[in-house]
């Protein structure tokens, strides 16, 4: 979900990577639970505008058993992960009790006298992450950044959680003239915000500073935007304009569940991208994101991107989220869903819908070497990038082709989305491989799904221009445009295809 390389016709968008506290201890508060009354986390993060680089933070935490860490995927190519950036880890018993702490694997910290009750963790987290030479493989601006308005903070590069909880409340102490813009649920105190559960802690970030902030509810979602940098703030309305826009058509056409608070942070970077962690979306504004006119169309492709991950993949229980769903989620999901909403809202007309397509197959042919498949190529997602987005993309266009002329029409791909959300929502059933195929299998039939088995799981080419045939669509060698012999049936499957 998180990495997106494209290009656009004449522009060159080579790496459009992608992407997305010592302060006073609060009086603890009291969460009444159903069986046992336990204290609240708390986290207090400061920074001065004298040193806007580092950020002290002393957290108030119940370890998970000796152990306290970071959100810790290894995939920004840190030697020590997040940990790198991370000074002076410090721990103090309920009875006030220094605790000897020791540095471990992955981000994590052992507190290795600790016995039982929270403690004061105190630590800081020293902001170099966009400074780093070489660059973080998968783009800095998804860890962490400072500009002439303020600090930009993923939750995985700044907090060390201890054991999962609700209710964690995060107070801010900054500069005077300072704001903050998160997902957070907003608290009545002036720079403090609830988490409801320790994941959003982790999957979240803020943009602390001078920035413009803006914020617009629709449907089940509250958005707060943070705009930063001369040129990002010149057209932060445009990007506002397409943020609402594909939420909404998201919102319509997946009859998502989705009740949720999310960030988006913009700001000028010498590269463009953008990466989403749980609901909070980084954009980077480089060169390959401008146009003349505002946003280029490679901009608004990763806006239209991130947001979809937040209404389909990120509303599903995958789980441990297993390599082998990097296709569904990147090329089959986000990368289909997008092109054919960025065709519905009229951001790419028909010539420019059908030439994306022709591009994106060249991409996946190339990767073609008669052992890879779209489920074995996510476990090295960079290396296989074409296979995962563009081989995802065509399958799952192949896949809609297939399923409109098998059905008369009256089925498509997008039904399956639909129909996944309401049996694998968050926190439910998980969706695992064999219960993705049943549902292909439930509501397409045996021909789809056979077709939908060939396309993930073997390394055959998966026959595009065979399916866009069965739509009255031609590919001459360079060219996929309607055919001039198409039936008035195939004419009238491929005028709903811009409908839905
Ligand atoms: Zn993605």
């Amino acid at each position: 979900m998180k990495i997106l390389n494209i290009k656009l016709s004449g522009i060159s968008m080579l790496s459009l990577i992608a992407l997305i506290f010592v302060g006073c201890r609060n009086e603890n508060v009291l969460v009444e639970n159903k069986k046992s009354i336990t204290l609240s986390h708390e986290y207090t993060i400061s920074v001065e505008k004298e040193n806007p680089r580092l950020a002290k933070i002393v957290a108030i935490i119940e370890p998970d058993g000796k152990i306290v860490a970071m959100n810790e995927h290894n995939e920004h190519g840190l030697k020590n992960g997040w940990a790198t950036f991370v000074e002076n880890v410090q721990a103090i018993s309920e009875s006030g009790r220094n605790l000897k702490v020791v540095a471990k694997k992955n981000s994590s910290w052992e507190i290795q006298d600790y016995q039982e009750g929270m403690v004061t963790l105190s630590y800081q987290v020293r902001l170099g992450h966009d400074q780093v030479v070489p660059k973080l493989a998968a783009g800095d601006n998804g860890a962490a950044y400072a500009n002439d308005s303020g600090v930009m903070w993923a939750g995985r590069a700044l907090f060390i959680a201890g054991k999962t909880t609700e209710d964690i409340n995060i107070n801010f102490d900054v500069p005077k003239e300072w704001h903050v813009t998160t997902q957070w649920g907003k608290s009545k105190k002036e720079n403090s915000f609830i988490v409801d559960v320790t994941e959003n802690l982790l999957n979240s970030a803020f943009f602390a500073g001078t920035h413009q902030h803006a914020e617009f509810n629709a449907g089940g979602v509250s958005l707060r935007m943070a705009f930063s940098g001369e040129y990002t703030v010149k057209v932060h309305q445009q990007i506002k304009q397409q943020l609402q826009q594909y939420f909404t058509h998201y919102g319509k056409l997946y009859q998502s569940p989705l009740n949720a608070n999310i960030v988006v942070v913009v700001s000028d970077a010498s590269y463009g991208g953008g990466e989403m962690m749980g609901n909070a979306i980084s954009l980077s504004m480089g060169p390959s994101m401008r146009d003349v006119n505002g946003l280029s169309k490679g901009t608004i492709h990763v806006i239209a991107h991130e947001v979809y991950h937040s209404f389909t993949n990120n509303q599903l229980e995958l789980g441990e989220d297993p390599p082998s769903f990097v296709w569904f989620k990147e090329g089959f999901a986000a990368e289909f869903g997008t092109y054919s909403a960025e065709l519905r809202v009229g951001a790419l007309n028909e010539t420019e819908f059908l030439n994306t397509i022709v591009k994106q197959m060249k991409k996946y042919q190339a990767k073609l070497d008669g052992k890879l498949t779209l489920k074995s190529a996510g476990s090295e997602k960079f290396k296989n990038y074409n296979m995962v987005y563009s081989g995802g993309f065509i399958a799952a266009i192949s896949l809609d082709f297939l399923i409109r002329h098998e059905s008369n029409g009256k089925k498509r791909l997008n039904d399956l989305w639909v129909y996944l959300l309401k049996k694998h929502p968050k926190n439910g059933e998980t969706l695992t491989m064999p219960k993705l195929y049943e549902a292909v299998q439930f509501l397409y039939g045996e021909r789809v799904f056979a077709a939908f088995d060939k396309y993930i799981s073997t390394p055959d080419e998966i026959p595009l221009y065979k399916n866009a045939a069965l739509m009255g669509l031609s590919f001459d060698g360079h060219i996929l445009s309607v055919s001039n012999n198409a039936t008035n049936e195939q004419r009238s499957l491929w005028s709903n295809f811009f409908k839905k």
